[in-house]
């Protein structure tokens, strides 16, 4: 499963910081590629402080939540997914996913 790559760099939704190593983030799984969601990433001292229980990693309803204008709801039928993901020098790097 190929990442959509994102050309502008990667904030926390909850603390404003550039994501530069690890975060997570949402995504749309979309036939062989992830189509990203990056207003819905966190870093990784976000993802295990703010949001995740302490030393366990976020879940993705933990994460889409932070939507202010989810209440219309009708239109979220395309899967979504967390992705953990690490930034390279190349891009984003997934190293895994939970849905
Ligand atoms: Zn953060």
């Amino acid at each position: 499963m190929q990442l959509r790559s994102t050309s502008q760099p990667l904030n926390c939704s909850v603390c404003n910081d550039e994501i530069t190593d690890i975060g997570y983030f949402a995504a749309t799984v979309s036939k062989d590629e992830y189509k990203p969601n990056p207003q819905d990433a966190v870093c990784n001292a976000c993802g295990f402080n703010q949001i995740g229980m302490m030393g366990c990693a976020p879940e993705l309803a933990d994460v889409t939540d932070f939507d202010s204008d989810s209440d219309s709801g009708s239109d979220q039928t395309l899967e979504q997914t967390l992705l953990h993901v690490r930034m390279t020098d190349n891009g984003i790097s997934v190293i895994s996913d939970k849905q």
